[in-house]
């Protein structure tokens, strides 16, 4: 038993981060994100789980989730990605960027993050991998705060997770680096991004980050195959204008393809971090941004936070056929194996 203490503590200040350098008297620049901190001794960087110690870099949370789910992989929201499946989630504490909109900022924005960790339970990747197997999870989702920050943890579990024949699904602000991408990407099977905003004053005041890597990310991944969800939180005042959604879906049309599902969802004051002033967002902008996709060319567009409207459900793009029918998390399909059961039109679903 006290081997085992002292593992764990060794784990624990020992785990070096990746994607890093080393810098002159011991300062060392982080190179996982977009934000490229430069870090000194005895300092962590702008996701606060990160930490200069004596010019090494260390992940803090490696091994650390502070939320383990077997969820709905409709959850994430991924309509298009093995519908009706389970997915193992898991978040550490931390992340890249400040959204004042954040739900789960509780975690995301926590602070004394040794502290906190202190209190919490080791998993190593076998573990995780071992209890969604388990929990006959058909793969193992990267979710709840920014996988980035966690990544060298993500990456140990995605490479397990393959040989053991499951998936692996981030759902991330897409601010990582090219560095930590393209490493990602020989793992990675599915992810959702949160296109927020079309506008880099948003990105900048909003959430203390910058449009463009998000952008270029966005172009890599659809380039490289990988199965990909777009997630557009409309927040009144602040992201709700007819142009700037038309900037999206336009986007998403034009430089990813129709074939991108594009989730549309409400903004919730009572739960979010700041903003508590605003509305919540009304469902009339809701279903504008709706017909805008539809305009754009879009295939697959999803109202989020509305069960039972009909448009959470999947209908063929060719015939206008009924194919997968939702009801918040039950999921009805109606489909062939992903082809439109009336036309034989292909749904671009991943099985
Ligand atoms: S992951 Fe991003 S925010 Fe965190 S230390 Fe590295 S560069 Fe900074």
């Amino acid at each position: 038993m006290v081997d085992f203490k002292i593992n764990i503590l060794l784990i624990k200040i020992m785990k070096e981060a990746k994607f890093y350098k080393k810098l002159n008297d011991n300062n060392v620049q982080c190179e996982l994100c977009n934000h490229f901190c430069t870090i000194k001794d005895n300092q962590t960087g702008f996701c606060r789980v990160r930490k200069n110690k004596k010019g090494k870099l260390i992940s803090l949370v490696y091994g650390y989730p502070v939320a383990l789910n077997a969820d709905p992989i409709e959850k994430k929201p991924l309509f298009h990605f093995m519908p009706a499946s389970y997915t193992y989630s898991l978040g550490t504490l931390g992340c890249n960027f400040r959204c004042a909109n954040c739900q789960n900022w509780d975690i995301s924005q926590a602070k004394n993050i040794e502290n906190k960790i202190d209190n919490l339970s080791f998993y190593d990747p076998e573990s995780i991998v071992e209890d969604a197997i388990y929990n006959e999870c058909a793969s193992i989702s990267y979710t709840y705060t920014e996988p980035t920050i966690f990544t060298e943890y993500a990456l140990d579990i995605m490479k397990l997770a393959h040989s053991r024949g499951l998936k692996n699904v981030w759902v991330s602000n897409g601010f990582m680096s090219k560095k930590c991408l393209e490493e990602i990407l020989h793992y990675l099977d599915a992810i959702n991004i949160d296109l927020k905003s079309m506008d880099d004053d948003f990105y900048q005041k909003n959430c203390a980050a910058r449009l463009k890597p998000v952008l270029e990310n966005l172009i890599r991944i659809k380039k490289e195959q990988i199965h990909l969800e777009i997630t557009t939180l409309i927040i009144p005042t602040l992201s709700d204008s007819i142009d700037m959604l038309s900037k999206i879906a336009d986007f998403i049309v034009n430089e990813l393809g129709t074939d991108i599902p594009w989730h549309i969802s409400k903004f919730s004051p009572e739960i979010s971090w700041k903003l508590k002033d605003l509305p919540a967002t009304g469902d009339d902008i809701i279903y504008e941004a709706y017909e805008i996709g539809k305009e754009a060319g879009l295939k697959y567009i999803y109202v989020g936070n509305l069960p039972g409207d009909q448009r959470e459900n999947t209908y063929c793009p060719k015939c206008g056929e009924l194919c997968i029918r939702r009801f918040g998390y039950h999921i009805e399909r109606l489909d062939n194996n992903g082809f439109c059961p009336k036309c034989d039109a292909d749904l671009d679903i991943i099985d």
